[in-house]
C-alpha cells in the first residue's frame, strides 16, 4: 500500500485540513511555502495522467474550498500537480500541492534544459 493510502486508512498520521467522503487535504510535511497543502483522492490513482474529467471536476471544487478553508483564496496561490520522473512526482498517488500565504517565486525551471526535451 502507498504512503498516501495509509494516510486515509489513518495507518499514519497526517494534520488533515478538510475531508469529505472521496477526497483528503493535509499539511505537506516538508513546506515549500508558508502554506503548502496536499490534496488527494482517497482511492489510489497512479497520477494525473490517470484520472478522468469527472473525477477532476469534483477535485477542482475540492481544491477551492481548501483555499478558503485556509484563506488564501483571495491572496492567491499556486496548484500543482508533478506527473512522473521528469515531473518529480516522488509519490505515485495522485496529489495536487496547494501553495500560498507568500508570494511565490517562479524559479523552479532554472535546472531545466531547454533544448533536451523535443
Ligand atoms: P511529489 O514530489 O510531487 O511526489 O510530492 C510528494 C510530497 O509529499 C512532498 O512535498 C513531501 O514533502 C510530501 N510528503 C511525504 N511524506 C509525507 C507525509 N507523511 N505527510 C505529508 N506529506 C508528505
Amino acid at each position: 500500500m502507498c504512503l498516501f493510502c495509509k494516510i486515509v486508512n489513518k495507518e499514519i498520521p497526517a494534520n488533515v485540513i478538510l475531508e469529505n467522503d472521496e477526497f483528503l487535504a493535509f499539511h505537506d510535511i516538508n513546506p515549500k511555502a508558508p502554506v503548502h497543502i496536499l490534496v488527494i483522492p482517497k482511492v489510489h490513482i497512479d497520477s494525473f495522467n490517470e484520472v478522468d474529467g469527472s473525477m477532476m471536476q469534483k477535485m477542482t471544487e475540492f481544491i477551492q474550498d481548501v483555499s478558503k478553508e485556509v484563506h488564501i483564496n483571495k491572496s492567491g496561490y499556486r496548484v500543482i500537480t508533478n506527473i512522473g520522473d521528469n515531473g518529480g512526482q516522488e509519490i505515485k498517488h495522485l496529489h495536487f500541492h496547494v501553495l500560498g500565504g507568500a508570494k511565490l517565486k517562479w524559479e523552479h525551471f532554472s535546472d531545466s534544459d531547454p533544448q533536451g526535451h523535443f
